[in-house]
């Protein structure tokens, strides 16, 4: 039952009940992410906690000299180091061959020891690049749309919440060409949105409440995408649910009910088109789990609010978009709506 117009390179689609597999996978490593360092808090219980000190009335381009010190040098090490750069210099010339290896040797080590203390990591100006950038929008945004962004400086009043993934390539802003204004986007690995949970979860679930019932959001969106390196980590994890991260595991485990569906259905199929499908199957779980929250079940009721999956294939350069097609009313449990859409999707 679902109908699909193509316009130009989008697929729009409505009330699609179920969602067909998607393209393979490319250049998906595995990642393994561990904590590099720890922060330990100096604060004590029974005097008050002093503003972070961080916190400045002063742009951010004028922030003061460098925190980080560069490693102090002693003498032991300048001996090692002197040592080590006679040893290269013999070997060098014992074997000038050796010369032009060793020149791009040299020129890799330079760039990696290129110290946070001027700004750079590995010769990257971050902060030149954000001050370009800041200025590209000022002069080509802020300035030339003053009517928008006095209109903003009152307040937001965004049609939409979009939860989308913190890829780095899929900001919905620019897929969509969201407005400043227009939508209120939560992003987070893999774009899941939890179940109601107070404890576990209370950062979606402030985000929600916030859109729905202070911003009065008429559509929330969960948007997959090609290639999600989350939802890969997903598959990835195995039947026995042992993970070896901080974090990301138990994070994407919100979308197990996904995996499950697309492994019964298509579990001979090669990995790369299971990771794919579950890409989208994982936002009708997401959809599913809006449910719990009853301020979007209201809404629904209410026909204040719409709920929308999205699907972004940046290989191939396509949008999908559907809608959800269910009864609902306000004495059907959330289990029992999570038990049809399970079905209908
Ligand atoms: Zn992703």
């Amino acid at each position: 039952m679902s109908t699909a117009a193509s316009i130009h390179s989008w697929c729009l689609t409505s009330t699609s009940t179920t969602v067909s597999p998607s393209n393979s996978l490319k250049n998906n490593k595995p990642t393994t992410l561990r904590p590099c360092a720890r922060l330990g808090s100096s604060s004590s219980p029974s005097s008050p906690t002093p503003p972070p000190s961080l916190i400045q009335n002063k742009p951010v381009f004028a922030a003061p000299s460098p925190i980080i010190n560069p490693t102090t040098w002693n003498e032991d090490m300048g001996k090692d180091y002197e040592e080590a750069i006679a040893s290269l210099q013999k070997l060098l010339n014992e074997n000038g061959e050796l010369k032009t290896t060793a020149a791009s040797k040299v020129e890799q080590i330079t760039a990696e020891l290129q110290t946070p203390a001027d700004g750079k990591i590995g010769g990257y100006d971050a902060v030149e690049r954000m001050k370009t950038g800041f200025v590209k929008f000022k002069k080509e945004k802020y300035e030339t749309n003053p009517a928008l962004y006095a209109e903003l400086s009152k307040g937001q009043s965004p049609k939409f919440m979009v939860f989308a993934c913190g890829d780095s390539r899929v900001c919905p802003s620019h897929v969509l060409d969201f407005q400043p204004g227009e939508a209120f986007v939560i992003r987070n690995v893999a774009n899941l949105v939890p179940p109601y949970d107070q404890t576990k979860y209370a950062g979606t679930g402030s985000a929600i409440e916030f859109a729905v019932l202070h911003l009065k959001v008429s559509y929330i969106v969960v948007i997959g995408h090609s290639a999600c390196g989350g939802i890969k980590g997903l598959m990835s994890i195995p039947d026995d649910g042992a993970t070896s991260t901080d974090f990301i595991e138990d994070w994407v485990k919100i979308g197990l009910p996904a995996k499950n569906k697309v492994k019964s259905s298509l579990g001979s199929a090669p990995f790369s088109e299971l990771c794919g499908c579950c890409e989208k199957e994982a936002v009708n779980t997401s959809l599913g789990n809006l449910l719990t929250y009853p301020y979007v079940r209201d809404g629904l009721v209410n026909k204040t609010l719409a709920l929308k999956g999205g699907y972004y294939d940046f290989v191939n350069g396509t949008f999908e978009l559907w809608g959800l097609d269910f009864g609902l009313s306000p004495s059907v449990s959330v289990k029992d709506v999570a038990t049809i859409l399970h079905w209908k999707l």
